[in-house]
């Protein structure tokens, strides 16, 4: 539930949001449902007044434990359940738990925006975002902001975002100093969870933080496919993974791109399965400087107005193809998406001259296997892996 007009995190993840909107002058929530992983949350056309989310909810979770499947945990999710009987179905379901009339949805306040270093608050005070080391706190670290807070009477607010948010604030300064540059990225608690590979805040090393906190781009690494980490909703999404594709079992991970995350319209696609965290930079700083070529400001707007008129194979080929010939090649603007033949002609138009060609048949399937094989296979004397393969390289 949230009744701020910023979406600073998609909420549209979510079985269920409740979103801020306005209805006859009036605010209240408009109800979204079905979010989860790998999907956005649909609208269900439901106004709610402030006084009738609680009786609502309990009607939901009501409809959802009589009639939701036990079948298999993984589908105990309220998308499944739409998916089965439909949004009316589901709807049919609260109504008669709920017992009253629905309204239809209000208008939906919700707007993109960036929470600067210091933000000037409605109420003439500044707010400071304190960017944790994606979300570790000492001892010693929480001492000081809370001693700062108080003996500047000042309030703390622990943001879903990882942040800390210091308000309050007289001036826009302070005496405290954040620990990391990660303001737009949400990395899931790795190794402190039994269903990580690796510890997924260490990895975030491998990332251009500085390129990703110019461009305010959101990210999100999770440890595993299950997505704490929402990172099928960010403008770069990582799993971190483990793979022998490359020689040796090693960390690497999969890279999703262009989430139009906002206002809930889609979940990122992927653009590689895996990259081996060597390579992790370098791929995800060509994502960047391609972006900065478009000249847009946004890399939401860029993912709208430029990737999603590309499918996803060329996407993860051009980016290849660029790595090969250490260019950065812009992607140019199309109004549509466009036939595979159109992904092929402009593919040679650039790189004509390279080898994946005899890999490209009906698709760029194998050439991206092929090429991401060639680029980040490890080096040396044997002649499949190189060096000879151990087994695992633990983190
Ligand atoms: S994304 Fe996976 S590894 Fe990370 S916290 Fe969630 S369940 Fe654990």
């Amino acid at each position: 539930i949230s009744g701020n007009r910023s979406n600073v995190t998609s909420l549209f993840a979510n079985d269920i949001y409740f979103a801020l909107a306005k209805k006859d002058g009036v605010f209240g929530f408009n109800v979204y449902m079905g979010g989860k992983n790998t999907e956005v949350a649909q609208s269900a056309d439901i106004f709610l007044k402030e006084g009738e989310v609680f009786d609502f909810f309990k009607a939901l979770v009501e409809a959802f434990y009589l009639h939701g499947s036990r079948f298999s945990r993984s589908k105990t999710r309220i998308f499944h359940m739409i998916e089965e009987i439909g949004m009316d179905g589901l709807k049919a379901h609260i109504k008669s738990e709920y017992k009253r009339e629905f309204e239809s949805e209000g208008e939906l306040i919700l707007e993109k925006s960036n929470f600067s270093e210091f933000h000037k608050l409605k109420d003439g005070t500044f707010g400071f975002c304190y960017q944790t080391d994606f979300s570790r706190l000492s001892t010693n670290e929480i001492k000081s902001i809370a001693d700062f807070v108080t003996k500047d009477n000042a309030e703390i607010r622990f943001g879903i975002d990882q942040n800390i948010y210091i308000l309050s604030l007289k001036e826009p300064s302070t005496t405290l100093k954040s620990p990391a540059i990660s303001d737009t990225i949400v990395a899931c608690a790795g190794n402190l969870c039994p269903y990580a590979v690796w510890s997924i805040k260490d990895e975030t090393s491998y990332l251009p933080l500085d390129k990703i906190n110019e461009h305010r781009i959101q990210v999100g690494f999770s440890g595993c496919a299950k997505g704490c980490g929402r990172h099928r909703h960010t403008d770069i999404g990582l799993i971190g993974l483990k793979t022998n594709n490359f020689g040796d079992t090693d960390g690497g991970a999969r890279i999703f791109l262009g989430a139009l995350h906002s206002e809930g319209t889609s979940v990122g696609r992927q653009l590689f399965s895996m990259v081996p965290f060597v390579h992790l930079h370098k791929v995800v700083s060509l994502v960047i400087e391609l972006f900065e070529l478009s000249g847009h400001r946004d890399f939401e707007e860029y993912a709208k107005d430029i990737l999603w008129n590309y499918s996803e194979d060329f996407l993860s080929l051009w980016v290849l193809a660029n790595l090969e010939t250490n260019r950065s090649v812009m992607l140019p603007k199309l109004d549509t998406m466009k036939s595979f033949e159109f992904e092929v002609s402009l593919l040679k138009s650039e790189f004509a001259e390279l080898d994946f060609w005899q890999h490209v048949d009906e698709s760029f399937f194998n050439a991206i296997s092929y090429l991401s094989k060639k680029l980040w296979t490890i080096e040396g004397e044997d002649p499949h892996y190189k060096p000879k393969i151990q087994r695992t390289n633990f983190r």
